[in-house]
């Protein structure tokens, strides 16, 4: 069986690699009647002298001998040494001196070396359950077999059917075995020995019958037929051998084990395996090459080798899937930064194209959730910008009595007779400095966009506020738009002519806006006090609830409709003009100039590996994967090469 150990092992690596349960090889349970050799044909399979043989009961309580294939001796050591420490602390044979030793459960710690010791164990630990005299017990010994020359393989040796209770035994004896065998080989995972002696008949044979019944088809049944040189002068097993007497799909092998006479003389297996072959060759010579103790183990060999390729596809199922995982994890991982410079270059270009191509509404990944880069901005122009202008009233929060105490205000000591400009400009300027607060608004709404499409700062709003300190440098009363002074005081005058007319029959109304200019009269004047340029409206206390007079409505009217008109120009302007400047500016600034200052900022010798700097944990994982995929590979072609494999 020695060809399976590379095998199973180079499997193991397999199977730490993809952290697969390891493949169950099946136990080999071996059955028989008593004394028709079963201890000896599982001594020659492990080829260690250590089971009780002999005549009579022997075996009386199942042993469950599992072997474990562990690395020579000295490469155990050079591992050790290397390490320094001792790594394999956990597993038990860490620091054991011997090639091979075994290891009891009932004795964990105890080590033997010597395997007559075993031996000797095996039968105190018998007695010590089922008692000096013949007595059996169900209750299984577990023995542990390491050594490099093993596979990993579980077998069973069991107590023989007997029929007649002696001794210590009880009278249900034949059941109490029977029972204990059917426990074991009902396992569909094991592999069923039957042996039977060829001095008996095999007809008679315990151990088919009981096989039988756990394994009708006879997939897993195996029979040995054992004492092939204690048979009858004149009689032969050739029949038997050959399948004729009782078919076994599996197989059936002869075999020479040991004599009693060998074991009392200490008769060494490798001599008997010898004379083995030579009886055969002598008494069989057609089924030689297909009987003895080397082609019982080959053939068992092959039967748990066809139990492995049986197991390989799934596995090699379970490679492809996680080769195919970690292929795509390490592709995410991208490649290390060879060239520093190229890649930051690289990356600041791409950054700044795909920046633009969000404001041009050319990026490659179009936004269906919501609005962003230009359409934003356009948006924050025509909707949002646009809107607020719209709504701003003309006159808003300027009532007649503002301007009438503007303009008395602005005429100063001596009456006037037309409505003084300056009352006019003061007011209008006022009105449209209202404008200032949602234009800047709109700046920074295109600038949180801006910095939603990346964190970029700088300050643009100054533009905005010259555009509105433009228009409050200079009101134009000459702009053509704007309507003349006195074609506005002549028509309101012809209105308010008719006014007053109108007024007269009223019985004297009250001015309509006094209450509200009682509410709303704002605390002091209005504009920023500190420039200096404001007038105050409430420092000559207007008297507020009297009637006003024919001239001064049509003064306020005046001051209202040039207010009006002018705004309306201003605001037009202003709504044309914030747009344009925010994009030349701001948009369109950042857009030029992205590019270069990112590489004036970053590409610099100094910053290059700070910035390009890879985090540990990304290096490490893809170490780590690529490690991973590696041994995935080396995985799938020692899958590859068992299926391929022909031991035979
Ligand atoms: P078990 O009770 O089935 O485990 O049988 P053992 O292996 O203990 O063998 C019983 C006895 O038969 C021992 O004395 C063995 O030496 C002897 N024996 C087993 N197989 C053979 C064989 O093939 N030829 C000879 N001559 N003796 C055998
Ligand atoms: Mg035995």
């Amino acid at each position: 069986m020695d060809t399976l150990i590379p095998t199973i092992n180079r499997l193991q690596e397999v199977f730490l690699t993809v952290g697969a349960e390891v493949i169950q090889l099946p136990q080999i349970v071996v059955v028989g009647s008593q004394s028709s050799g079963k201890s000896s044909v599982l001594e020659s399979l492990v080829g260690r002298d250590f089971l009780p043989r002999g005549s009579g009961i022997v075996t009386r309580r199942p042993l469950v001998l599992q072997l474990v294939n562990i690395a020579p001796l000295q490469e155990r050591q050079k591992t050790e040494n290397g390490n320094g420490i001792n790594q394999n602390a956990s597993n038990s044979y860490s620091g054991v001196k011997a090639e091979e030793w075994g290891t009891f459960l009932h004795c964990k710690n105890q080590i033997f070396t010597d395997f007559q010791q075993i031996r000797q164990e095996i039968e105190t630990e018998t007695e010590r359950t089922s008692g000096e005299n013949k007595g059996i017990s169900p209750e299984p010994i577990y023995l542990k077999i390491f050594s490099p020359k093993v596979l990993n393989l579980t077998l069973v040796d069991l107590p023989g059917i007997t029929k007649v209770p002696v001794g210590d035994q009880p009278e249900d004896i034949e059941a109490q075995v029977q029972e204990m065998i059917l426990s074991f080989i009902s396992n569909p995972n094991s592999l069923i020995l039957s042996v039977s002696p060829a001095n008996s008949d095999l007809a008679t044979s315990d151990a088919l019958k009981l096989a039988r019944e756990v394994d009708p088809d006879g997939r897993r049944t195996l029979l040995v037929v054992s004492k092939l040189d204690l048979m009858d002068a004149g009689t032969d097993a050739l029949e038997v051998l050959l399948g004729r007497v009782i078919p076994v799909k599996l197989g059936i092998i002869g075999v020479v084990n040991r004599s009693q006479h060998d074991i009392n003389t200490q008769k060494k297996l490798e001599d008997s395996m010898r004379d083995e072959q030579a009886f055969l060759q002598r008494h069989y010579p057609s089924l030689a090459s297909r009987a003895g103790s080397r082609y019982l183990a080959k053939t068992l060999s092959r039967l748990l080798m066809h139990h492995i390729r049986d197991c390989l596809p799934e596995l090699k199922t379970r490679v492809t899937v996680l080769s195919a995982q970690y292929q795509t994890r390490l592709n995410s991982y991208g490649q290390p930064v060879e060239d520093h410079s190229a890649t930051l270059l690289q990356i600041v270009t791409k950054f700044a194209s795909d920046y633009c191509h969000t404001i041009e509404g050319t990026a490659r990944y179009i936004q269906t959730s919501e609005l962003c880069g230009g359409a934003r901005i356009c948006y924050i122009f025509h909707e949002t910008f646009g809107r607020t202008l719209q709504s701003i009233d003309p006159l808003g929060g300027l009532s007649e009595l503002d301007i009438l105490t503007a303009i008395r205000n602005a005429t100063g000591p001596r009456p006037a007779l037309f409505v003084p400009e300056v009352s006019f400009e003061l007011l209008a300027k006022r009105q449209i400095k209202r404008l200032e607060e949602p234009s800047l608004r709109c700046v920074e709404l295109v600038h949180e966009e801006l910095q939603r499409i990346i964190q970029h700062c700088s300050s643009y709003s100054t533009q905005v506020h010259n555009l509105v300190a433009i228009e409050l440098a200079y009101i134009n009363t000459k702009h053509p738009d704007f309507a003349d002074a006195a074609q506005v005081s002549a028509s309101v005058n012809s209105q308010q002519i008719s006014h007053c007319q109108a007024e007269a029959l009223d019985g004297g109304k009250r001015w309509k806006n006094e209450k509200v200019a009682e509410e709303k009269a704002p605390p002091a004047g209005f504009g920023s006090p500190s420039k200096g340029r404001a007038i105050n409206l409430l420092d000559t206390a207007v008297p507020v609830a009297r009637k006003l007079s024919s001239r001064e409505q049509r003064d306020c009217e005046v001051i209202q409709r040039l207010i009006n008109c002018y705004f309306l120009i201003v605001r037009k302007s202003i709504q044309d003009s914030v747009p344009k400047t925010v994009m030349h500016f701001l948009v369109n600034f950042v857009k030029e100039h992205l590019q270069s200052e990112l590489v004036g900022q970053l590409y610099k010798q100094t910053l290059l590996q700070d910035l390009l700097i890879e985090s540990q944990d990304t290096a490490q994982q893809r170490t780590e994967v690529a490690q991973m995929l590696e041994a995935l590979k080396k995985a799938n072609n020692i899958i590859s090469e068992i299926r391929e494999t022909h031991l035979w």
